[in-house]
């Protein structure tokens, strides 16, 4: 393909995006394909001899949209809210098109320093301290699993990285509720600290951690001779937005020298509102924090806001050293190959930076508290229909809530709600979660995508109270 020939494609499938975006209410929110469909329409062996772009542009509409689900559909209720917004489009196209690679200062200067510009509003604009200084991760996965590392390597006074992990004589433990993201459990695992030095606390009846427990918890492993090494607070679970008590978690951390992660990553968009921080009081005392722009926020994916209050310890731990990588401005500059677990990274920053500099502040507060209010008109019809009850409280985006119909047991109602949610979704109207609460399915509204309005929310009650009959 020559310069000609990408202008000419570039702007066709410019305007395929723009006409696919503003086609997409008309498309079934979930994808209809069945297991296989989609491959099937593939030749099985690549070509060999090229010039078929064309082709393939006919066939992304033909074949490959009918596998798609539409997370940016108004009546996109499902996981969480995945907003790619245009500008962020136009932003992971400009990084493609200039194909920077900024694993160190000068392998790009403005891939580091545009990022650490950007990383620096979106601080403000979330109302952390400056004691707090952020680098892109690509997921929130990775930055808890890098702050797990973190924290082992803290307390270990870095040595049991080398000897084998919880081989010394006091194996570290790490604590998180129950309701906790199954990332946690993975970055323990991963970060070798065993299943049997993960403690998963029970919660409350709002699903937020149960201090009591936590305490008992880190006594009895003192007692034992373990050693309370890290401690995750999450703000937002991923069931139900459950709010841990994260200030007085900072204190058990503090007093026990344990590493305080918090993980906010649907939850710190909201704190781009003012009136939501309360739900994240404590926070400046973290050791670090991630939330995910990909997610509410607005950035398409990939993009985790990851923080740090110790750059200079993450660096030590996830530094390399090799002759290959050292530059002049060693020393002097940020080297972000140094700030996370891959070496490579793309020019993620320039989504962000498009992002933030097309919605505002404001219009971005504007949408995040739409989202909040359908979410609290959902909340109210599901409190005022005598059938349905909600299962746990909204601070958020999210509503949880069960259809309840006389005489049937809890075996029969979970596979009613179950049958009530595959009903819904492949109607194609409307897409959201059914999960299990505590041994509870529930069916779980996620609202928040960038075009979904009350008319939307209004249409998915009435989808779910038509699925009953
Ligand atoms: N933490 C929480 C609370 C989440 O809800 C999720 C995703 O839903 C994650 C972590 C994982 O996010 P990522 O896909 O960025 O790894």
């Amino acid at each position: 393909m020559d310069a000609q020939e990408f202008r000419r494609l570039g702007y066709q499938l410019v305007d395929w995006i723009a006409d696919y975006r503003e086609n997409l209410e008309r498309l079934p929110v979930m994808s209809q394909a069945r297991p296989g469909e989609i491959r099937a329409a593939f030749p099985d062996h690549p070509p060999l001899h090229g010039g078929r772009m064309a082709q393939a542009l006919a066939a992304l509409e033909r074949d490959v949209l009918p596998g798609i689900t539409h997370w940016n559909h108004p009546s996109f209720f499902a996981y969480f809210p995945s907003n790619t917004s245009y500008a962020s489009i136009l932003g992971d196209l400009a990084a493609s098109g200039l194909g920077a690679q900024g694993m160190s200062w000068q392998t790009s200067p403005a891939a580091t320093e545009v990022e650490e510009v950007v990383m620096d509003w979106l601080r403000q604009m979330v109302g952390l301290s400056p004691a707090f200084t952020g680098v892109i991760h690509d997921t929130a996965s990775t930055a808890t699993f890098t702050a797990l590392l973190c924290a082992r390597e803290k307390v270990s006074g870095y040595a049991q990285n080398t000897e084998g992990l919880q081989s010394g004589e006091a194996p570290l433990v790490v604590y998180a509720s129950d309701q906790g993201h199954s990332s946690i459990e993975k970055a323990a695992l991963l970060a070798g600290f065993g299943r049997s030095f993960l403690r998963l606390i029970p919660t409350d009846e709002n699903h937020a951690l149960r201090l009591d427990r936590l305490q008992a918890a880190i006594d009895k492993d003192v007692e034992i001779g373990l050693r309370p090494c890290a401690l995750v607070a999450a703000v937002g679970t991923t069931g139900t937005t459950a709010l841990d008590p994260v200030a007085a978690m900072a204190d058990l951390a503090e007093k026990h020298g344990m590493w305080l992660h918090v993980d906010a990553a649907l939850a710190g968009t909201a704190m781009v509102l003012p009136e939501c921080r309360w739900m994240w009081e404590g926070v400046e005392r973290a050791d670090s924090l991630v939330f995910n722009p990909h997610k509410w926020m607005g950035v398409g994916f990939d993009l985790s806001a990851y923080y740090v209050r110790d750059p200079q310890h993450l660096i030590r731990v996830m530094s390399t050293n090799p002759s290959y990588l050292r530059t002049a401005q060693d020393g002097q500059v940020s080297n972000f190959r140094d700030w996370h677990i891959q070496l490579g990274r793309r020019f993620r920053a320039l989504k962000l930076w498009f992002y933030l500099v097309d919605v505002g502040v404001a219009g971005l507060q504007a949408r995040l508290r739409r989202d909040l209010e359908n979410a609290q008109w959902l909340k109210a019809q599901v409190d005022a229909a005598p059938d349905w009850e909600r299962l746990a409280p909204v601070p958020l985006q999210t509503v949880c809530l069960r259809h309840v119909k006389p005489g049937l047991d809890e075996a029969a109602l979970a596979a009613h709600n179950l049958e009530l949610a595959r009903r819904v979704n492949e109607g194609g109207k409307a897409y959201l979660t059914p999960s299990v609460l505590k041994g509870t399915q529930m069916l779980r509204v996620s609202i928040g995508a960038e075009t979904t309005e009350r008319r939307h929310v209004e249409a998915l009650w009435e989808a779910l109270r038509l699925a009953v009959r």
